[in-house]
């Protein structure tokens, strides 16, 4: 099977016109290596018209979506896959909101298969940022403090980022972690998962990073007043600015998730050709998730 590749909207239409369509693509991904019975563990199968498999010893039908993050999708798949590489492709995400009205379905409705969305868009921490790496950290949602320094007070949602720059300086990977506060423990997380220990790492003189600096190259310098730190001001920026336009409320529980979103199309803006098929992939390889879990 070809992978859909691109950002072409006309083409991907052309590629997906029905949900047997897109449950074939599913099948296709989901069973790429064989299948084998989820009750019986038994090779042998049927392929029906509508791609499940039925097991030849016992019978089991499984359909493509079964036990994946597209698990009982209400309106579709062809919605849902549109919707997929809506999320996946444009710089900007949507929020639940527009993809409700774009394709007729309730916006609860659309909320919740979009945070499953942003569950496979969660990284992998496989692949831990090393070269040039910069963390910093900053508040979402309320006012913004005039007042210089960290405040712990506030309902302001707390986030501690990192960006990997390229030789150019400019932002090759983003990653972000809500933090209850701006203490050495809360901030060691993103380290431990996302930054290499060979990573030289830069951040302003916020005594918090002292302790971690045992485990870390980490070099402090002044901030001076954002200027020795253009490139992830940029991108927090970016991610504030997004976040405050395209979501009209941030709860606490899903600002990590509109994180997992933006760096999964951030760190992948020189791979846009497989994006949609990285994420159905993931989406396919996720176990599914129930709604209860979400919110
Ligand atoms: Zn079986």
């Amino acid at each position: 099977m070809p992978i859909f590749k691109g950002q072409n909207i006309v083409a991907f239409g052309r590629r997906f016109q029905s949900d047997l369509d897109c449950k074939k693509y599913l099948s296709e991904v989901k069973w790429s290596s064989g299948y084998t019975c989820r009750k019986c563990g038994h090779h042998g199968s049927q392929v029906r018209k509508d791609y499940s498999r039925t097991c030849n010893k016992c019978s089991d039908t499984e359909s493509p979506g079964a036990d994946t993050l597209f698990h009982k999708v209400k309106f579709g798949m062809l919605n849902a896959f549109h919707i997929c590489f809506e999320m996946a492709t444009p710089t900007k995400g949507m929020s639940a909101l527009q993809v409700g009205r774009r394709y007729g379905i309730r916006p609860d409705t659309a909320r919740v298969f979009m945070h499953k969305v942003r569950e496979a868009m969660k990284s992998s921490g496989n692949y831990p940022m090393d070269g040039e790496v910069h963390v910093d950290e900053f508040v979402v949602g309320g006012k913004e403090s005039e007042r210089p320094g960290r405040s712990y007070g506030g309902k302001k949602k707390k986030v501690v980022c990192a960006i990997e720059l390229t030789k150019e300086g400019k932002v090759k990977r983003f990653y972000g972690l809500q933090i209850k506060d701006f203490s050495a423990k809360s901030l060691r997380p993103i380290f431990e998962r996302h930054i290499s220990k060979e990573a030289k790492v830069t951040t302003d003189e916020w005594k918090g990073y002292r302790p971690i600096a045992k485990d870390f190259q980490i070099t402090q310098i002044p901030s001076d007043f954002g200027l020795n730190f253009k490139a992830i001001h940029t991108a927090i920026h970016q991610v504030k600015s997004w976040i405050c336009t395209t979501f009209s409320y941030v709860s606490k529980p899903h600002i990590e998730r509109y994180l997992n979103e933006y760096s999964f199309r951030t760190n992948r803006s020189q791979t846009k050709q497989t994006i949609f098929h990285m994420l159905v992939k993931r989406m396919v390889n996720a176990d599914k998730i129930f709604v209860e879990n979400l919110i």
